[in-house]
């Protein structure tokens, strides 16, 4: 829908654009930054990536490399549903948890981490499923170490299972298969192996690249084995972060509660946070009042690769958000400013109204199919006369509405309600009040003024019927 705002195009034609090219797409769906360029290039646009200043945070100053220690891997688990993602999440977040630990009772927020046998952290993104992964990376945000793939062994590779494969190959992001629910009876993890290899996936046992390992989210075989591949990846990748600088990362979750005010989840990527700290997060900033963990334990610092829920945000970011602590407070406030300028200014030129000169384009494109106009004039008689004519011009292809007329001066509750419903505004000799100008000017709003009843319904009439034409 965005997309085919910015380009003018309907909606329509993107959907079948997509299609054509093998995508199968819905009207909010979030697109990849390849699928941008080809569908923009189908309607001869060529796209330029900017960075938005959220990217920018990522560019940081380059560390020293005496800087970097090693950090944990972050691991998002995708696969087709039904085939144990969110019994694999909770089986290793459950079994993970020490009795010693405060509260103990664990929360989803977003994301977890957990410490391995060995005493190596592995840290969960805990929303199962491409959808979070997909909606994140279209935000720009690059999060995810290693995926593991979960696939069912009673099963076959489902077109979810496809699609996770997908997502985390274009991503760039190493796999591991995670073979489930091998305690049934019917489980067959060879078969699935074979389905892997018919897709040029070989997993290690049978000489290939791809590390796999057999599991049971339900009674834990396996578990143990399957992070000990996550790490041996994260080895591979020597993931590494400077954490004695301030803190950057990326929202997970945020939501308001009741008693606490902003609730964010963020995953802490590089740097320390710290209770105290200002941070800015997508249009929001504020000081940290407090840092919890997973299982509701206060923690003042969060190192890279630490997930935790902050409290002390003036609103809620999205997930997928990028956020950084910054030195002070006047600073944040100032980013966060002109970021929700800068949100509001293309909300505003996203909102594209109709004008006369517009209609032929918009039909010729197939998406239009009203007229809304409201009429103003300065007698009953010249407006009713005016609206009866016009209703007159509606055809089969566009039906002209009157949406609202009446007698004096146009004000602004015309334009607001001409820019609710992408009405054109007519003006049978009288004038918009200055305010409603100003607003007409920055909702782009047409007003057309005439002060003789037959030019109006001939230019309204032309506009039509030009854009009825051509006819073969
Ligand atoms: P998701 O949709 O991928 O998150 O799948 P769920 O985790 O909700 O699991 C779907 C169903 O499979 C649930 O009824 C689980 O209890 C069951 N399930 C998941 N893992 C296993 C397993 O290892 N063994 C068995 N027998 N059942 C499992």
């Amino acid at each position: 829908n965005d997309l085919a705002s910015l380009m003018d195009v309907s909606v329509n034609q993107v959907i079948s654009t997509c299609m054509s090219l093998g995508m199968f797409v819905s009207i909010n769906q979030r697109l990849d930054a390849e699928a941008i360029t080809i569908i923009a290039d189908e309607f001869d646009y060529e796209i330029e990536f900017t960075k938005s200043d959220e990217e920018e945070n990522f560019v940081e100053e380059v560390d020293n490399p005496e800087d970097l220690v090693t950090r944990a891997p972050i691991v998002t688990i995708m696969g087709h549903v039904d085939h144990g993602k969110t019994s694999l999440l909770d089986y290793i977040r459950r079994a993970k948890v020490t009795d010693d630990e405060a509260g103990g009772i664990t929360q989803h927020i977003g994301a977890y981490d957990v410490m391995t046998n060995t005493g190596e952290k592995i840290a969960f993104l805990d929303t199962p499923g491409h959808e979070a992964f997909t909606a994140m990376r279209a935000r720009g945000a690059k999060i995810t170490d290693v995926a593991i793939i979960v696939v069912a062994a009673d099963d076959d590779i489902m077109p979810q299972t496809k699609e996770a494969i997908n997502h985390a190959q274009v991503a760039g992001v190493p796999m591991i298969f995670a073979i489930n629910k091998i305690d049934k009876p019917n489980a067959n993890p060879n078969k699935i192996k074979e389905q892997l290899a018919n897709m040029n996936l070989l997993v290690e046992e049978w000489g290939g690249k791809y590390q796999s390992q057999d599991i049971s989210a339900k009674v834990g075989t396996g578990i143990e084995e399957l992070l000990e591949k996550v790490l041996l990846e994260a080895e591979v990748l020597e993931l590494t972060a400077n954490p004695n600088k301030n803190a950057v990362g990326t929202v997970v979750e945020a939501s308001l509660d009741k008693g606490r005010g902003y609730v964010t989840t963020v995953m802490v990527q590089a740097g320390t946070l710290r209770v105290g700290d200002v941070m800015l997060a997508g249009q929001h900033y504020g000081k940290v009042k407090a840092m919890f963990d997973h299982k509701g334990k206060k923690l003042k610092e969060a190192p890279p690769s630490t997930p935790v829920q902050v409290l002390g945000l003036s609103g809620a970011p999205q997930a997928g958000d990028t956020f950084k602590v910054y030195d002070s407070e006047r600073e944040a406030r100032e980013i966060a400013n002109s970021r929700e300028q800068i949100l509001r200014e293309q909300s505003l030129r996203t909102k594209k109204h109709i004008t006369l000169d517009e209609i032929g384009r918009r039909l010729a494109i197939g998406s239009f199919k009203e007229l809304n106009i409201i009429i103003k004039g300065d007698v009953d008689g010249s407006v009713e006369a005016l609206s009866d004519s016009l209703l007159k011009l509606s055809k089969d292809e566009v039906s002209v509405n009157i949406i609202h007329k009446g007698v004096g001066q146009i004000s602004e509750s015309d334009v607001l309600l001409a820019s609710a419903s992408d009405a054109i505004i007519i003006g049978f000799q009288v004038r918009p009040s200055p305010n409603a100008k100003k607003i007409a000017e920055q909702e782009e709003i047409e007003i057309r003024h005439y002060s003789i009843i037959y030019d109006a319904i001939n230019q309204i009439k032309d506009a039509i019927e030009g854009m009825l034409e051509p006819e073969f």
